[in-house]
């Protein structure tokens, strides 16, 4: 009879046992589920916040399509700017300073608006406006200097020797420095 009853009692005890272990997977997987839950409130919460951004960076000022685009460089050698007025890349319209700024790397904004961009640059040497007028053997000729102070032949021309008093020979000899296009021709005018 005894043994019966032990019988019995590890039958409850199982069966408890057995309802206790569905009861806490139960319970499990209501966690689980739970905390599957607040991780979509807490990605949709983030995701809310990335539109907040975004909202904020459209109210930026943009780059508009008929904007004025310049680029100025600064020469070392001479501390001469070239000023550039040129077309507006395509590629720049609607673009924030800040990605103005990552698509011209090297390159400084020194004006930004939608309606102007100035970009500069400091650029190693002598800009292009330098030129030299020089006596080759019995012909005037003059050269550009380039951006490393190499001479270049720019053109000829049909001064000789022979008409030129010595005093300018000997200058032209070492080579007469001239600044800006402009004044060249003027130059040239001297000697003829
Ligand atoms: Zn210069």
């Amino acid at each position: 009879m005894r043994k019966e009853y032990i019988y019995i009692v590890i039958l409850i005890l199982s069966v408890a046992g057995m309802i206790g272990g569905i009861v806490s997977l139960l319970n499990l997987s209501r966690d689980t589920r739970d905390a599957k839950v607040t991780t979509n409130q807490v990605q949709m919460h983030n995701i809310g916040e990335t539109e907040n951004t975004v909202t904020t960076a459209s109210s930026e000022e943009k780059v508009s399509p008929n904007a004025a685009f310049a680029l100025k460089k600064y020469y070392d050698e001479c501390s001469h700017f070239d000023y550039e007025e040129v077309e507006l890349p395509k590629e720049l319209v609607n673009l924030t300073e800040e990605e103005v700024q990552d698509f011209y790397t090297g390159w400084e904004i020194e004006e930004f608006s939608k309606d102007k961009l100035v970009l500069t640059k400091e650029v190693n040497g002598y800009c292009n406006q330098h030129f030299i007028i020089k006596l080759d053997d019995s012909m005037v000729n003059v050269y550009r200097v380039g951006t490393m102070g190499e001479l270049n032949e720019y053109k000829t021309t049909d001064i000789s020797k022979d008409y030129l008093p010595e005093e300018d020979i000997e200058k032209l000899e070492v080579g007469i420095p001239i600044y800006g296009e402009g004044k060249l021709g003027a130059a040239l005018e001297d000697y003829e």
